[in-house]
């Protein structure tokens, strides 16, 4: 079955009792069981909901695993998978790794004892010698934002066998249409659903999805303890928006190739940052391992200055953090994703004081080159 059949087939879940087309949302936090001693699958929604059984079932499915696991938000499911490890234990994660997913590795998990350290995940022989004797996993971030960094999935995964460690690819940048990091091996696969698999900047949901019987245990263990569950009219909402997944991640997709080529070709931009373009580092691992360049590019003004007229001037897009929804997003992540670093820290990174990143919605393409156009007209 093709991908997009799936897609359609997972996300409808029809009610056998009254054959309503759509997976019925039941709001129920507790279940009646049938006598003193029969105990049914179902018996707090913390636990376990048909809802948000069903949307997990489809993620799994989606990313070929076996097991999938709904959260409130993709924090609440990265914590999560994070939360399987234990005092002593040691990550090392990828230096450009969401700045949410930092915030837990660097002020709330040393407080429990498990420790980490970032690494150019583009460089195997760095992560090698990032590796200690307390080590258990290996952390991938691909493409990494906002650089689109690129990181050689079978090739870590092949470092983390060797070891006998985990691995854990964030897949929010690609989604399991386009990247399917378990297939290559990964371990766990987690998303922010918040972005392209919701699709339409309404709710905010993670998920995490395994083939391992014995990690899809532990990570459903904390789902439960922790109670960080998505909620089941934001399930709902969530297999609707997957329902379109397809169609938006393919024209938004061909809209930034069309965007980036445009962009590159223009000298007041001094440098287009796109997995799409064959000049983008890691473009030839990224053939390999996903089947576009997807749909979030980033491009550099030259300066804080110029970044500020392009946004000030841009009709179309929104302003705003997030990404990966129906609408065009603007985003400045010097002042927004990536606030809480310095501007060392920020050149480390390599996020320059005129890169702006733009996450391509479904508006004609032509709009969105005109109106970058008109903007960029106002830098020197
Ligand atoms: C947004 C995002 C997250 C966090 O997800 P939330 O739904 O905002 O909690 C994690 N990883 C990446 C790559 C993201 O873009």
């Amino acid at each position: 079955m093709g991908k997009w059949t799936n897609l359609i087939k997972q996300t409808t879940d029809s009610d056998p009792i009254s054959g309503a087309v759509n997976t019925p949302i039941q709001l129920s936090s507790t279940f009646s069981q049938a006598d003193f001693d029969t105990y049914g699958h179902f018996d707090y929604s913390r636990s376990g909901n048909p809802t948000r059984e069903s949307g997990e079932r489809t993620l799994a499915s989606l990313e070929g695993g076996k097991y999938g696991y709904l959260f409130s938000t993709g924090m609440a499911a990265i914590s999560s998978v994070l939360f399987i490890f234990s005092s002593g234990d040691h990550l090392v994660v990828s230096k450009q790794v969401y700045g949410g997913t930092f915030r837990i590795l660097h002020d709330v998990l040393p407080r429990f004892g498990i420790t980490y350290d970032l690494v150019d995940f583009s460089n195997i022989e760095e992560i090698k010698k990032a590796i200690k004797p307390n080590t258990k996993a290996l952390y991938i971030e691909t493409p990494a934002n906002p650089t689109l960094n690129i990181t050689d999935i079978s090739a870590v995964v092949a470092l983390a066998k060797e070891q006998g460690l985990l691995t854990i690819a964030d897949n929010t940048f690609m989604t399991p249409l386009t990247q399917r990091p378990l297939e290559l091996g990964v371990d766990i696969v987690v998303h922010s659903a918040t972005k392209f698999l919701a699709g339409h900047s309404d709710i905010l949901a993670g998920v995490a999805v395994t083939n391992d019987d014995e990690l899809a245990k532990r990570i459903y263990f904390i789902q439960n303890a922790v109670g960080a569950t998505l909620g089941v009219t934001d399930t709902w909402l969530l297999l609707r928006g997957l329902k379109t997944l397809g169609v938006r991640y393919k024209r938004s997709s061909e809209s930034a190739q069309t965007i980036a080529e445009h962009l590159q070709a223009d000298k007041r931009v001094v440098q287009v940052l796109y997995p799409g373009l064959s000049s983008h580092k890691g473009y030839d691992i990224h053939q390999r391992q996903a089947s576009s360049g997807g749909a979030v590019l980033s491009f550099d003004v030259g300066s804080l200055e110029n970044a500020r007229k392009v946004v000030e001037h841009l009709e179309i897009p929104i302003f705003s953090v997030s990404l990966g929804a129906v609408e065009s997003i603007i985003s400045y992540p010097p002042k927004m994703s990536h606030a809480e670093l310095n501007s060392e820290e920020l050149l480390e990174v390599g996020i320059t004081p005129g890169l702006l990143r733009l996450s391509v919605g479904l508006e004609d393409v032509e709009d969105l080159i005109d109106d970058l156009d008109q903007a960029l007209s106002y830098i020197d």
